[in-house]
């Protein structure tokens, strides 16, 4: 990939994670424990450091250096989650990708996710926005991020009535409904950013 639009892509991605920080931290504030604003704040950041390093590197490399370091530098359970998925991706991704190629690889880093997870879709989590992105992915064709976009939104959406059944906000049973998932919602957002810079 271009290194500029690499580097484009890593930046609007940590800057929508860090301009909704606080949002984010809403929404783990009422199913969870608070902390999610500022775990993807600080990966996000962490991420930022490595700018110039990262948007050198060949793209596979750069997925994985950024899930590294998304492992390394995020606590709580969505540090090692997002880092698999970015390193997954990274492992499956070949340096010029294709549309296809970026289908099957986001399909591998999922069902990473839910190995390390021990999670499935449904269950109220990141997984329930971007299984249903991944699909979206595979229907729309690379012209349509829009689509892909919307649908992401949508999927966060609809994790408000989810009853959660992983994570901390599976601890509050029948209360975790009514809310969204802060995974799903930070999901929805670096997709929308991903969208974004595709367009352009
Ligand atoms: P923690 O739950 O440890 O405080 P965060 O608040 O940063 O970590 O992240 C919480 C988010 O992680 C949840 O909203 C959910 O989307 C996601 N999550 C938690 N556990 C799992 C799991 N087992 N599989 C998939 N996603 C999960
Ligand atoms: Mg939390």
């Amino acid at each position: 990939m271009d290194p500029t639009l690499q580097r484009k892509l890593i930046e609007q991605v940590a800057n929508a994670l860090i301009s909704h920080a606080d949002e984010l931290t809403m929404l783990d504030q009422a199913i969870g424990d608070g902390d999610h604003g500022l775990n993807m704040k600080r990966g996000a950041l962490a991420i930022l450091e490595r700018l110039d390093d990262l948007a050198a590197m060949p793209l596979p490399d750069a997925l994985k250096a950024a899930g590294q370091t998304l492992v390394m530098k995020v606590g709580g359970a969505s540090g090692p989650l997002y880092g698999t998925l970015l390193m997954t991706l990274g492992k499956e991704m070949p340096i010029a990708p294709r549309h296809d190629d970026v289908t099957r690889a986001f399909g591998a880093a999922i069902e990473a996710v839910k190995k390390i997870g021990r999670s499935d879709v449904g269950q109220k989590t990141m997984l329930d926005v971007l299984a249903p992105v991944h699909e979206e992915l595979a229907l729309a064709g690379p012209a349509l991020p829009d689509r892909v976009r919307q649908r992401g939104a949508a999927a966060a959406n609809a994790t408000v009535p989810m009853k959660a059944i992983k994570g901390r906000a599976s601890f509050l049973g029948e209360r975790s409904i009514g809310h969204m998932d802060p995974g799903a919602r930070s999901s929805s957002l670096m997709i929308d950013a991903v969208c974004t810079v595709m367009e352009g």
